[in-house]
């Protein structure tokens, strides 16, 4: 039995399901309304938030997705009803868009090339690291940066026709369950080097500026949400607590521990034991300090929402360059929308969406990078943090140009 029991584990991978999960769009609208969705987050396992990240950060007039469970549903919709918020049903059945996600034909094993319309495990993105970097080796270095709490390799990028020029960093996959975001990594590196020399563009970007992408920083967590949960968000650390997991958003030197995050380690926003404490956090913060005043611009992948948010998130103060962020944020998404009409809004994150302590692109702007950038993906909130693999191509073609924009205002 114990034999059987395994090898369907292993079949099944033994992934938990989310079979009649709803998420509710909730648009609070009275104190009454904000009390209730506290009351909800303060219930360990009750509600998971997706925008915003966490109960602390919804505010009145703001709409909130959030998933809950299918034994809980009935109960929170009699209770949102007998506070009269209004509600709809964003998603009617999380696990069916779980396995609809992979809505993209596998190539054959003939078809040799590395596929980037489909979704990557971890392990296949670390070895497509060292693979692709191998293919062009006069432009692209892989590297291992540091080493995750399970031992996994954080991989580091370095592209370019030399390696001496201005930075523009990019990381993909801080959180584990966004998996547009290591996605579009994959694919702008594969752009950047399979089109040097054949596209203008591309090659005076490459001859101006040093590339760094960091493909996916979170790999515990990322692998975590293949393997065993698909909603993980936070790395796969232990603190000696029941819950596993850092929000590594919360664990930047960038008044840590402050407003928005949590001290509760079962809270999808807990900001860790102490500032840096996750290798992740660790290897960017030293990559940034380290190369103070060569990095020009900085830009970190997330999902979903269409957004460009810059600093402050910390705290309720404008970056001394708001304006050129802003002009910046806004020439960058009208290039997107040029390529496929999606409509990506902009703003710093303590006006536009609430206070974050701890991210990364407020201790960017804070060593020395002048250009610090959280880009939200698709979508808007139809498949959430489920885009299907059928998205992939055009969140692809959509970000290049937008990339380009910021390039070539720092080159
Ligand atoms: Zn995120």
């Amino acid at each position: 039995m114990k034999i059987v029991l395994l090898l369907s584990c292993i079949a099944l991978t033994c992934a938990k399901r989310f079979d009649g999960d709803q998420v509710l769009t909730l648009f609070p609208k009275a104190p009454a309304h904000l009390k209730l969705i506290k009351e909800f987050g303060s219930i360990d396992g009750l509600a998971d938030f997706w925008s915003p990240d966490s109960a602390d950060l919804v505010s009145i007039g703001k709409s909130v997705d959030v998933r809950f469970s299918t034994k809980n549903i009935r109960v929170v919709k009699r209770k949102l009803e007998k506070v009269g918020m209004e509600y709809e049903v964003k998603i009617f059945n999380v696990q069916s868009l779980i396995d609809n996600q992979f809505d993209v034909p596998r190539k054959s094993k003939a078809a040799l090339a590395y596929d980037y319309d489909v979704y990557h495990t971890a392990d296949e993105i670390i070895a497509w690291s060292d693979d692709i970097a191998a293919r062009y080796p006069s432009l692209a270095k892989s590297e291992t940066a540091g080493s995750t709490t399970e031992g996994r390799d954080i991989k580091k990028l370095t592209l370019g026709s030399k390696t001496t020029n201005p930075m523009f960093v990019i990381d993909c996959g801080i959180h584990a369950r966004e998996w547009i975001s290591p996605a579009v990594c994959q694919c702008f590196v594969n752009r950047m080097l399979s089109s040097y020399g054949t596209d203008s563009q591309v090659t005076t970007m490459m001859d101006a500026l040093t590339f760094i992408v960091f493909p996916v920083l979170n790999v515990d967590g990322y692998a975590y949400s293949w393997t065993d949960d698909r909603m993980w968000r936070k790395t796969r650390s232990n603190y000696g607590t029941v819950c596993y997991g850092v929000d590594p958003n919360r664990n930047f030197d960038a008044e840590w521990s402050g407003p928005g995050s949590s001290s509760n380690p079962c809270s999808e926003t807990y900001y860790g034991p102490q500032c840096a404490s996750e290798p992740l956090t660790n290897v960017l913060q030293d990559f940034i300090t380290d190369n103070n005043g060569n990095i020009r611009a900085y830009v970190t992948f997330h999902s979903y929402g269409q957004q460009y948010i810059y600093p402050y998130s910390c705290k309720r103060q404008d970056a001394e360059n708001a304006d050129e962020l802003a002009a910046l944020a806004f020439d960058s998404t009208e290039a997107i929308y040029a390529v496929n009409k999606k409509t990506f809004t902009f703003g710093s994150g303590h006006a536009t969406m609430y206070l974050a302590a701890g991210g990364s692109d407020d201790f960017a702007i804070d060593n020395g990078v002048p250009i610090s950038y959280t880009i939200e993906l698709r979508d808007e909130g139809r498949y959430g943090f489920l885009l299907p693999e059928s998205q992939i191509g055009d969140s692809c073609t959509e970000i290049y140009p937008a990339l380009d924009v910021i390039s070539k205002y720092i080159m």
